[in-house]
């Protein structure tokens, strides 16, 4: 017998047939017995439809009665399959934030969670009763309710194994693991047997959203055991083949170190800002960035090019789009203090990461980036890199090109199908 969170996306709980195929799962892993509490998103397009009326009621809504809006479609779907799961005659009930609860920090739209009160679901587990868990949810220290940012069932769901130490956390999604880039986008993608937290945990960072980061952030502090699987396989198929997240010494041995690189992603949420003809002398930089960290705005990747011959320097850098037209104002507002002539901005640019633990101890990795790039004809126009990273910016229509060039470049293509 073992202790089990499933976690189940928005895909995976769209409509009643779907709902009938996660509790038909779900007690396939009972019926083995096995203590389960289940965590489920809303369903897929639902949490988008309730943030538009949000904005539809006020622009300026207020996050407190936003986050009331968009909890509700967890809501719905954890009744729904608790029903689903007692109509199959398995014990179920669903748990909402606030009932177990799920203690969140004041933060509404983007609330972490804080702690987590287990008693009550450890004690209906072993029971037999499955806990229905809405993800995406928690209860703030005022009583209100709380969301965890998009994406965040996944963070409620290695939030649940971490507080009832269970002994694996199934993230099951409509891709049948995690794959060396979006096989959405690329039909060559591979699907990985393993990953490490750290390179799961970049990957997601700089844009794979098959988890949330923060989730693998959690489940690498806490060394929760988790694997991405598909939840439209058979239900009652055993030892599926999914993507188990596991830490570096697990990998060691398995000849999955000889891989240089383990996966290649994209984010299109970035934007460019050019700060040019600013003065070159000690606080430049400083009177640019500082006034955007205050705004809370998250500056990525910076550029500064060296001007010999001039006392000014232009800068580059990005933030996220969402944030541009405040960057824009702010920058504005000190252009006294900065100094600079002109600000130039493009939301037209990707960015594009490739990852993988062998860059520590392997050199070349960016020179074969650059070259496969340059090969094709597609100009850099930013570069950042961390130890198992490396990161460039390029024009948004070339992003596709650049991610298959990529792919081949670093040998990551699937063999083709016989
Ligand atoms: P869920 O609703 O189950 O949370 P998401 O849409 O959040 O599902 O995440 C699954 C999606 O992540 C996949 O459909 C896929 O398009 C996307 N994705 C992006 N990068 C990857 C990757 N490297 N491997 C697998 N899926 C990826
Ligand atoms: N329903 C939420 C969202 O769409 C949370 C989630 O599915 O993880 O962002
Ligand atoms: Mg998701």
């Amino acid at each position: 017998m073992a202790r089990i969170v499933m976690k189940f996306g928005g895909t995976s709980m769209a409509g009643m047939e779907r709902i009938r195929n996660v509790a038909a799962r779900v007690k396939h892993v009972v019926d083995q017995g096995n203590e389960v509490a289940v965590v489920v998103s809303a369903m897929a397009g639902e949490t988008d439809r309730l943030v538009g009326f949000c904005k539809e009621a006020s622009p300026l809504y207020d996050p407190a009665e936003y986050d009331v809006v968009v909890a509700a479609g967890e809501q719905v779907t954890s009744g729904l399959l608790a029903m689903t799961l007692k109509a199959m005659d398995v014990d179920a009930r669903s748990w909402l934030g606030w009932q177990l609860p799920i203690r969140t920090v004041e933060a509404h739209a983007k609330a972490r969670i804080e702690s987590f009160e287990t008693q009550a679901l450890i004690a209906a587990m072993a029971r037999g009763q499955v806990a229905v868990i809405p993800g995406f949810q928690g209860m703030m220290e005022d009583g209100r309710i709380a969301t965890l940012g998009r994406g965040g069932s996944d963070t409620s769901a290695v939030a649940v194994a971490a507080a009832v130490k269970a002994d694996r956390c199934d993230i099951y999604t409509d891709v049948d693991g995690v794959y060396t880039t979006d096989p959405r986008i690329v039909s060559r993608a591979r699907k990985l047997d393993m990953i490490t937290y750290e390179e799961m945990l970049e990957l997601a960072s700089v844009g794979s959203k098959v988890l949330q980061t923060r989730s693998v952030a959690l489940a690498m502090k806490e060394k929760v055991r988790v694997q991405v699987l598909s939840s439209f396989d058979d239900p009652t198929q055993e030892d599926l083949p999914g993507t188990l997240i596991v830490g570096e010494e697990e990998i060691e041995g398995s000849g999955m170190e000889n891989q240089l690189i383990t996966g290649i992603a994209v984010d299109k949420n970035e934007a460019k800002v050019i700060v040019t003809r600013v003065p070159d002398r000690p606080g430049g930089v400083a009177s640019i960035f500082g006034p955007l960290a205050e705004a809370s705005i998250n500056v990525d990747m910076i550029i500064q090019n060296d001007s010999k011959d001039r006392e000014e320097t232009d800068v580059t850098f990005t933030v996220p789009r969402s944030d541009l037209a405040r960057s824009v104002d702010i920058l504005e507002a000190n252009k006294a203090t900065i100094g600079f002539n002109r600000l130039i901005t493009d939301v037209e640019v990707a960015k594009l990461s490739v990852v993988g633990v062998g860059m520590r101890s392997h050199a070349g990795v960016a020179a074969t980036m650059f070259r496969t790039l340059a090969d094709r004809g597609i100009n850099i126009e930013a570069i950042s890199t961390s130890e198992i990273k490396v990161s460039v910016l390029i024009d948004e229509d070339e992003t596709e090109l650049a991610v298959r060039v990529l792919h081949t470049a670093y040998g990551l293509d699937a063999e083709p199908a016989a």
